[in-house]
């Protein structure tokens, strides 16, 4: 079945209301960095994911978990710094209140399977992956001269070539990631304008990455059968499991690390904050 939310964000609202006075009945009790976050989901209205998400959807089957729902826990997790699905589930099936304020009755929470269900939903692609997996193995740059020093890089012709690159290559409607971007836009963005907490005419975006700390694990395995014939150092296509990971030596840490941009595309949702204005 397509999911259906004729109540909208004012249905989620009133039950939210009901049913934590049920589980709650001196809400002062709580301490104020948790109706701080009540106070914020109570608010946020997602509704719109429900219609947005329609197409992704069959007409068949059981009724699915309302859209709205399952993007509004699994932003709840994200806010109290839960990123394990099945952590998350355990505490939804655990406390009322992550029930309740995702917008599931208490005693019937979604389990890990309906949460990855709903990711693969938003992500339109049947590859997890964005780039292919078997590819050429990267040359080594060469190191930098002292302990500490970053690896020599022309920062000047490297950006002035990324320009033009990002001119010209433009991101076609139906990536795999174009859902999470509209509902980004139509219920984060767009609001955040016409509230003229962002002026557009006045926006400055700034990017920054922080590198992960890994066990430098490439995850990658020969295709060819160079080895078999002698030769071991061969510059043949490499099968690599998870194509998206760069990676390399912080010098300033000095530690291996590892960076994925996919994981990068989630981010856009919870930090609409790092979008700012300049007045
Ligand atoms: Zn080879």
């Amino acid at each position: 079945m397509l999911p259906t939310n004729p109540g909208g964000h004012a249905a989620y609202q009133d039950t939210f209301v009901s049913e934590f006075l049920k589980f709650y009945p001196d809400p002062f009790v709580l301490p104020k960095s948790t109706w701080d976050y009540i106070v914020q989901f109570w608010y946020l209205d997602l509704s719109q994911t429900d219609s947005i998400m329609q197409d992704c959807y069959s007409v068949f089957g059981p009724e699915p978990r309302l859209p709205s729902c399952m993007l509004r826990s699994y932003l709840l997790a994200l806010k109290l710094k839960v990123t394990s699905v099945t952590l998350w589930c355990r505490m939804l099936k655990e406390t009322p209140l992550y029930a309740i304020l995702s917008g599931f009755p208490f005693s019937d929470t979604p389990g890990v399977g309906t949460f990855y269900d709903f990711f693969s939903r938003i992500w339109k692609d049947g590859s997890p992956n964005l780039s292919p997996k078997d590819r050429f193995p990267k040359v080594k740059p060469p190191k930098g001269k002292k302990q500490g020093d970053k690896t020599p890089c022309d920062s000047s012709s490297t950006a002035s070539k990324l320009l033009p690159l990002l001119e010209r290559w433009r991101l076609k409607p139906p990536n795999p990631f174009s859902l999470v971007f509209r509902l980004y836009q139509q219920q984060f963005l767009d609001l955040s304008i016409q509230k003229k907490l962002i002026v557009p005419g006045h926006l400055a975006l700034a990017g920054d990455g922080t590198p992960v700390r890994t066990a430098a694990q490439q995850r990658k395995k020969r295709i060819c059968d160079c080895m078999e014939k002698g030769c071991s150092s061969c510059s043949c296509r490499r099968h690599y499991s998870q194509p998206e990971c760069n990676w390399g030596w912080d010098s300033h840490r000095e530690c291996y690390f590892l960076v994925t941009t996919s994981t990068c595309l989630w981010l856009p949702i919870p930090i609409v904050a790092s979008l700012y204005s300049r007045f």
